[in-house]
């Protein structure tokens, strides 16, 4: 199994894994949707609330604002020394005390945690007309997307299996196909139609040049043929800002290893095997 990254920075990663089974390639997403830790607004005391908004509404929004999220500091309640009750290791805390006019934004909530704010400043919470208040005090914590959405670090996080264009001798380089794909993928060269170079990824094996090599009058075969590689897929996978997407990845990674070691060791139980 092989991971060949095409781009990546802190929000978005392109790559391909090639080497590999649809069920890991959907066990991979899935981990790093579902298993990968994100700090998010759960509890939520309202002091005052005199806002358009109902509270639960006001702790619903909040509740959808990406944190920036350590996870060398912080680890989730259920294994927190404190047991659940909240302290500065499993819970980052935050306090906002608005009065209108004024639209609340996401950079209103303090953080007690400098390194735990909002990734983004300006995402809009209530607007206040004049005289209304919002006095709040919030916390944060751990869980996964696997819990709930809101714990997702992944904004878009998907695959597509690897086309495989391929063009026979019956090619008359007539163009039709190339003037039917949507992604401008395909070129005429010579006497044949071509993929453009670096551009394979990007056709979405919508078969639109098939339809169109058939309509040309090409007889019964299609010369423009597309498949999909079984065993290698083209992942996107892009971060909400809470945690670089490389560390999306990796955890993903190390969560379904550790699964994996869990289940031979469970299963080398079962049979009376030894773990290899
Ligand atoms: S399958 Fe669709 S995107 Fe791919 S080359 Fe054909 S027309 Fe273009
Ligand atoms: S439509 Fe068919 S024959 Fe015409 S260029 Fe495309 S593949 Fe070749
Ligand atoms: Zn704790």
């Amino acid at each position: 199994m092989e991971i060949v990254f095409s781009s990546l920075d802190d929000t978005i990663a392109r790559f391909t894994l090639s080497g590999s089974s649809p069920a890991f390639a959907n066990a991979f997403r899935r981990a790093m949707i579902g298993e990968v830790p994100t700090l998010a607004i759960e509890d939520v005391r309202i002091y005052d609330n005199t806002s358009a908004l109902f509270d639960e509404m006001l702790a619903h929004r909040l509740g959808l604002i990406p944190i920036k999220t350590d996870l060398t500091t912080y680890v989730q309640q259920d294994v927190c020394a404190c047991g659940g009750a909240g302290c500065p290791g499993c819970t980052s805390t935050y306090t906002l005390s608005v009065e209108g006019p004024k639209t609340v934004m996401s950079s209103d909530l303090i953080p007690q945690d400098p390194q735990a704010a909002p990734v983004f400043d300006n995402i809009p919470i209530v607007k206040l007309a004049k005289g209304q208040k919002l006095v709040i005090e919030a916390r944060a914590i751990l869980n996964t997307g696997k819990v709930h959405a809101k714990w997702q670090p992944t904004l878009v996080c998907g695959y597509k299996n690897h086309p495989v264009i391929t063009i026979s001798d019956a090619c008359d380089a007539c163009g039709m196909c190339m003037d039917e794909c949507p992604r401008s993928i395909l070129e005429v060269k010579g006497k044949k139609v071509k993929v453009v170079d670096g551009k394979l990824p990007e056709c979405s094996m919508c078969k639109l040049c098939e339809r169109a090599c058939l309509a040309s009058g090409i007889g019964e075969e299609s010369a423009i043929r597309i498949s999909a590689e079984p065993d290698r897929f083209i992942f996107v996978v892009e971060s909400d800002g809470s945690l670089p997407v490389k560390e999306i990845i990796v955890r993903a990674l190390k969560f379904i290893k550790e699964q994996s070691e869990e289940l031979e060791k469970q299963t080398g139980g079962i049979s009376g095997e030894d773990k290899k």
